[in-house]
């Protein structure tokens, strides 16, 4: 059987424009070339498509060049009237033909992907009466026997299935979340209430994840109404009691789309007013808006967006999907294709069962991490820890911070301290690493001890890179006793987890690490073993994107070449990704090295570039790619040899790196994960050997892997683990970077 192979192929964004958008047709238009194959851009969405000419435009390398950092679409989005009829859709269909495209590539919502559907499903019939018309030939129509459409979810309320993240919704709860911070931080100078409405009309993600990583009080999304009537009231409690513990201000979260069990909407407005005539409070609102779908893209919503865009036309180019609807999605951290509408069908189930008051199976729809954040959201927006049940005897356990700083460290160690607490346990803090337990440095926590932790990037509890040795661990041994620990929470990098490693090894001479011991993966390295993301990565990562998002600012007016150092040790990671939400034309990772000969080979490339018009080159060097080439050697060669054509500068980014805000990722993540550790912590206190384990994110799942397997997960030459997933993105990071000998010569 031959596979028929697709001809040209258009890119449209459609529906609500979301940051990401411009990545998804960079990484489109891009692929396509690398892969021969013509490719379209369709300006203003099916709007485009109906009118044909200039808004259906034949892309080159170059035409999506400096758009990864962009908010919205350069392509432009539109809604489209005409594209709802038939008539409108025949004439998109000669337009396309005119170009021989064959293949769409839609990015938009539900609304978007199903009127690509139908027009998929009429496209025949729509030739055929083309061909009637006199308006194509039958020869034409022939060629194109069917269309195939590969949809992208742009949308900002991560509201579709067959995806666990749509285009934009990264960067628009991270916008939520700084307003929000911003929001306690006046509210709480005036003890004053705030009534925060941000977007979502059938979906609460938005609302439900940025009160977690807020730490908001109280949170009203669609799908799960309050369960009582009466709910005015005990929201008010449950706030009143905040305000008695010492909080200083009041956030309450609203989705658009909130309402009550009877299906009557809770307006921010309507909240303001409880509040005011309930509590007496002084109490404002504020509609985020359209600051939800603004500004830069964060570097989450640039690499998936690219990665989601080669996939599509890779899906296409190789026909196994020709003339059929796909949806390309990203699930469990892999890039997956599932059939098109029954995602949609899947999404507008959600809103079905909402509207039919069904809010249990709302709930189930949603999937179980969804339910799971609302659970623990309704922890903590308690004022106090629930009464232990009676008889229950607490245990003592002790969180760490160890290692270099982390932003999310604190967020993580916030959630372990109240989660602990209102489980009726005792928490103990140890302060300044494993130094700290040496030194005896423990205290006991207390609800409020951790009060606006969430918030602060750097380790609340102190944090330091001492691994034991000999004494030490009589020492820390005597601690544990004295403080009758009960059980260890470690939030940190590489040397926590060899501590914890050695603690294991010492029970022998120790009986008392005879207790149950956790890690909790919090390094911007991303170099921790069975997890695929460390906390802190992402704010690192966030922190690089707009740092070198600024440098490339600075060299508009010059041809110039940046080599932008970043850290990671050993590990890539930051280097990679970062590379692929900026742009790098080359990235040099550790795991590679770099030799002469390959900088011979870049500096060529560069030269050429330049000389045929290029104005700005990046490289992103990891901070121990080779301990000879240095950056500063780089910088010096390429700039000796660049003559005229080009200067170059070197950006060192340092420790900015380490520091910063947490972002929204990083605090929900880590307090899955610290939730997730004391659950581990109290079960195994009960066993004989009482377990010791590492926890970690393997394709988007929580697992928990045993503490005696880490020698065999790990590269400790090089401190970081033996296999590593990220690697793999590589291959793309090239296609993006530079064009292929073949498109360089057609499309520059
Ligand atoms: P979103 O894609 O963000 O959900 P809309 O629902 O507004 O946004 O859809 C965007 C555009 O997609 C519409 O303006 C229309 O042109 C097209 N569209 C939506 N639904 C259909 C449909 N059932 N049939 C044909 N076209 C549709």
């Amino acid at each position: 059987m031959s596979v028929h192979r697709p001809k040209n192929i258009g890119v449209l964004t459609s529906g609500g424009d979301a940051q990401g958008m411009n990545a998804a047709v960079r990484a489109v238009v891009r692929t396509a070339l690398d892969r021969d194959t013509d490719v379209y851009a369709i300006y203003e969405g099916y709007n485009g498509m109906v009118n044909g000419g200039a808004s259906i435009c034949k892309m080159t390398w170059d035409s999506v060049g400096g758009i990864l950092h962009k908010g919205g679409t350069i392509i432009g989005t539109a809604r489209s009237v005409e594209f709802r009829e038939r008539a409108g859709r025949l004439q998109a269909a000669r337009n396309l033909l005119e170009h021989d495209i064959d293949s769409l590539v839609i990015i938009g919502g539900d609304g978007s992907l199903t009127g690509a559907n139908t027009f998929r499903q009429e496209w025949s019939g729509l030739l055929e009466e083309l061909v009637e018309t006199g308006q194509v030939s039958r020869e034409m129509a022939d060629r194109h026997p069917n269309l195939t459409i590969a949809g992208l979810v742009g949308s900002i309320d991560n509201d579709m299935f067959g995806t666990d993240m749509t285009i934009g919704a990264d960067t628009a709860l991270q916008r939520i979340t700084e307003a929000i911070d911003a929001i306690s931080s006046t509210a709480a100078s005036h003890q004053r209430s705030f009534v925060v409405e941000v977007m979502g009309r059938h979906c609460g993600y938005l609302a439900l994840m940025s009160s977690l990583a807020t730490g908001a009080d109280w949170v009203l999304i669609p799908e799960s109404p309050p369960d009582v009537d009466n709910w005015e009231e005990k929201m008010c409690e449950i706030l009143q009691s905040g305000r008695e513990a010492g909080r200083r201000d009041t956030i309450v979260v609203v989705a658009e789309g909130a309402r009550d069990r009877n299906g009557n909407p809770i307006t921010s407005d309507y909240v303001k007013q409880v509040l005011e005539e309930r509590l007496g409070e002084d109490t404002r609102v504020t509609i985020l808006g359209h600051v939800q779908r603004g500004g830069a893209p964060s570097a989450f919503d640039r690499y998936m967006s690219t990665l989601l865009g080669y996939a599509a036309v890779d899906e296409i180019v190789s026909g196994r999907s020709n003339g059929e609807a796909f949806l390309i999605g990203m699930q469990n951290n892999q890039i997956t294709r599932s059939p098109l509408m029954e995602c949609v069908e899947k999404t507008r189930a959600v809103a079905k069962s909402i509207t039919a008051h069904n809010y249990d199976e709302a709930m189930d729809l949603r999937g179980s991490s969804f339910k799971e954040a609302f659970r623990t959201l309704r922890t903590f927006v308690r004022a106090l820890p629930h009464e232990p049940p009676s008889g229950q005897k607490p245990l003592r356990l002790a969180v760490i911070n160890a290692g270099g700083p982390a932003p999310g460290m604190n967020t993580a160690t916030r959630a372990a301290v109240r989660l602990g607490l209102d489980k009726g346990h005792i928490m103990l803090g140890i302060r300044n690493g494993f130094r700290g337990m040496i030194d005896g440095e423990i205290e006991e926590m207390h609800w409020m001890s951790v009060a606006g932790w969430t918030v602060s990037g750097g380790s609340e509890l102190g944090t330091n890179r001492k691994i034991p040795h000999g004494r030490d661990f009589y020492a820390m041994a005597r601690q544990i006793e004295q403080w009758d620990i009960q059980g260890l929470l470690m939030i940190g990098g590489w040397s926590g987890y060899q501590t914890a490693y050695e603690l294991l090894r010492e029970r022998e001479n120790f009986s008392a690490f005879n207790i149950p011991i956790i890690c909790l993966p919090a390094s911007i390295n991303n170099n921790l073993p069975g997890s695929d993301v460390s906390i802190g990565a992402d704010t690192a990562l966030n922190s690089i994107v707009e740092a070198v998002d600024k440098i490339k600012q600075s060299a508009v007016a010059s041809r110039r070449c940046f080599v932008v150092e970043v850290m990671g040790r050993h590990c890539g990671y930051l280097s990679l990704m970062s590379g692929l939400a900026t742009g790098a034309e080359r990235v040099y990772l550790p795991e590679e090295g770099v030799t002469l000969r390959e900088m011979q080979a870049d500096l060529e490339y560069m030269l050429r570039g330049f000389r045929s018009g290029k104005r700005l080159g990046l490289i992103i060097r990891n901070e121990a790619v080779n301990p000879v080439y240095t950056t500063s050697f780089m910088s010096a060669l390429f700039e000796e040899e660049g003559g005229d054509l080009f200067d170059v500068r070197q950006a060192i980014l340092g420790h900015m790196q380490q520091g910063g805000s947490p972002t929204s990722f990083d605090r929900i993540q880590g307090t899955r994960l610290a939730s997730k550790c004391i659950d581990f912590l109290i079960e195994e206190a009960h066993n004989d050997p009482p377990g010791a384990a590492f926890i970690g994110l393997q394709g988007g799942r929580v697992a928990i892997s045993n503490l005696e397997d880490m020698p065999r997960m790990m590269d400790y030459a090089n401190s970081r683990p033996k296999r590593q997933w990220w690697l793999d993105l590589r291959v793309i990071a090239k296609v993006m970077a530079q064009p292929a000998p073949h498109a360089d010569l057609d499309n520059h």
